[in-house]
This record gives structure tokens, sequence and C-alpha cells, in this order.
């Protein structure tokens, strides 16, 4: 379906987990958003929202479907079960990329500023193929949270994976990168890190974030330190050698303190201190565990990627609805005339 015409298709991607309370709030935002850009003739009226229910335990995919029935432009999509944040998103963007021209990624929150599409939009008329929304500020976040997640970037950086600074999901991305990006196999996905990867032109709109609606977050420090790990370990594989650069230095420490300990001995002086050696071996051992920890987690996710597992899976949608219930309707027929 995608076409060339003067004003582009948008879909806007939202993944949904357990969102009950905010998505009654929040799903009109996102049509009027969409309405908006339409009557500016930036975007074509055949734009549409797309949920995605993340394997939800409450009523968000009962209110998605309802939402669908209410009016064409809401669409959902429902993977079978939980997988998680980037996934969802994922499989919403998959599943758009051949359907529109341009999808702008956003969590279903509220939190993240909606009028900063149309700049998004605008960076698109001017030739941008990925635009990546960046907070402007933070204040809204709890001083631990800031501090946590500039500390990320920082340490993202540091460790060879390279991110858009400030920015998370909040993206827009044509269906043109989308579908270079579906060569990008891999099984454990980063999308924040993956897109610059893809190239193309792109550019920033900065926003800023206010707090959710209702509900609350579904990503504690746990999640957030693996989300973290995960990034890191999906886009670089720097940690392994800073762990041979470390393990040569201290080698080298090693060898020093032993022809020390030579020439103090050839000199008569005994070596005092069982506890300060102690402490070394400790350290030492501290350090070779967590690096084979490390080297782990490269290895296990290898294993990982070779087992080739789907990302997601899609068990309904609702433009299928209708089709489903006729089914369901004529099976009786359709034995019957199969016994015939
Ligand atoms: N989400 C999801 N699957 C999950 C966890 C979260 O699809 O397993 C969605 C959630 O519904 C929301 C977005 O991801 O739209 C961001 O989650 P949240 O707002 O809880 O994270 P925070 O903004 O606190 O970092
Ligand atoms: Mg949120």
């Amino acid at each position: 379906m995608t076409q060339t015409t003067a004003r582009p298709i948008l879909w806007i991607v939202i993944p949904c987990y357990n969102e009950e309370q905010v998505l009654p709030l929040t799903a009109p935002m996102f049509l009027n958003k969409l309405h908006t850009l339409a009557e500016k003739g930036k975007i074509s009226e055949n734009s549409r929202v797309l949920f995605v229910n993340d394997g939800s335990k409450d009523k968000t995919w009962e209110i998605i479907r309802g939402l669908a029935q209410q009016d064409g432009h809401y669409l959902g999509i429902c993977q079978s079960r939980n997988r998680g944040h980037q996934n969802a998103v994922l499989a919403g963007l998959m599943e758009a990329r051949d359907k529109c021209d341009i999808t702008i990624s956003i969590d279903c929150d509220g939190q993240d500023d909606l009028d900063a599409m149309d700049e998004m939009v605008e960076e698109y008329w001017r030739g941008s193929e990925i635009v990546y929304g960046v907070r402007s500020k933070r204040d809204t976040d709890t001083f631990f949270k800031r501090f946590t997640a500039e500390s990320f970037y920082k340490l993202m950086r540091t460790l060879g994976a390279e991110t858009v600074y400030n920015h998370a999901d909040y993206r827009l991305v044509s269906s043109r990168v989308l579908n270079h990006f579906a060569d990008f196999e891999e099984v454990n996905i980063f999308l924040r890190g993956m897109f610059p990867l893809v190239g193309f032109k792109s550019s920033t709109v900065s926003y800023e974030r206010a707090e959710r609606l209702a509900g609350k977050s579904h990503y504690p420090l746990r999640k957030m330190l693996a989300l973290a790990f995960n990034g890191i370990t999906s886009l670089s594989v720097k940690p392994i050698s800073m762990i041979t650069g470390a393990g040569i230095v201290f080698s080298l420490i090693g060898l020093i303190i032993a022809v020390w300990a030579v020439v103090e001995a050839i000199l008569g002086n005994t070596v005092a201190g069982w506890a300060s050696t102690l402490c070394v071996i400790c350290l030492l051992g501290g350090i070779q565990l967590i690096s084979l920890g490390v080297i782990g987690q490269y290895v296990g996710k290898t294993y990982l990627e070779a087992k080739r597992r789907p990302r997601y899976i899609i068990s309904e949608r609702t433009w299928e609805e209708n089709k489903r219930h006729w089914i369901e309707e004529n099976k009786d027929c359709r034995m019957n005339e199969q016994e015939q």
C-alpha cells in the first residue's frame, strides 16, 4: 500500500502493557493529533493509530478492540504474550511498514509531548528519514531516575554503544528505513541504538517529558539495569576488550609484586601481612568472576541468536476480527459442505 502521495500516510505505533487506566485518557489525544496534522495538510487522512497490546493481563486488549469498533482510525494488534517494550514496538513497526509512509513510535502513558509530532513531520518534509525525539530536561523525574538515566547514556558511550543522548523510543521513522531495518535480524534488540546504524538523513526534535497521566511505570530499577546491560552487550564488544586490557594491567602488577617479593627475600626482609595478600587474591578473584560473567553474557546472547526464535508473535488483529467472526459463524455450514 506504500504510495508516494504528496501527503504521507502516518501510523502512530503505541506499545501498551497493562494500561487500562491510562488508555481511555490518551487514545483520544492520539486521534486528535492525527486529525490536526491531517487538517494542516501535513499527513494523509488515511493515517492510523496502531496500538500493540503486549500480552496485558488487564482489560487493555478489550479497550483497544472497543476503540477500533468506535472509529476506523484506531487499529490494534495483540502479541501472543508479554515480550517487553522493545519487542512490542518492533512488532508494531513491522506491521505498519508496508501500510504507511511514516511511523511515529510513542509510549501510551501521555508522558511524551504529542505536539512534538508536528515538528517531527516537518523534519520529514525537510528530508529526514529518522527523527529522534530528545528530552530537553528531566524536571519531572525524581533525582534518582534522572541520575541513573544520565549515567546510563554516559556509560553506554564509554562502553562503545553510541546512542542519541536523552532519546528513548519517541521517534519518527520512514517506511523506507523500516524496510532496511527489517534486515537487522537479531533477537536481542535495543531499538534506540540500532536505528542510528541504519543510516539515512536524521535529525532531532526536543520536547519536554511530563508525568504519567495514570497507572504506574513498568520500568523499575531492575528492568532499567537489564535494559542498559542489554543495550551495551547488543551494540558493542568493547567490554570484552576492556576485560582483556584489565587482565594485562593486573598481570603486570602481579609480575612487579613478584619481582619485589624476590628482591625482599634476597635482602632478608621477611614479608609481613597475610591480610594484604588475601585482599589482593580476593580482589583479583572478584575481577575474574565479573569478567567471566560479562563474557558469559555475550556467549549466552550468541546462543539465543543462534536459535533464531521469532521476536514477536501476533495472535490477533482488530481488522481481522470480522473475518474471524465470519469463520466462526460459518463453521457449521462448512463442516456440512465437507461431509457432503
Ligand atoms: N510496555 C510494554 N511492555 C512491557 C512494559 C512496558 O509494551 O513489558 C509499554 C508501556 O505500556 C508504555 C511503554 O512501554 O507504553 C513505556 O513503559 P513505562 O511508561 O512503564 O516506562 P517509563 O516511562 O516509566 O520508563
Ligand atoms: Mg512512561
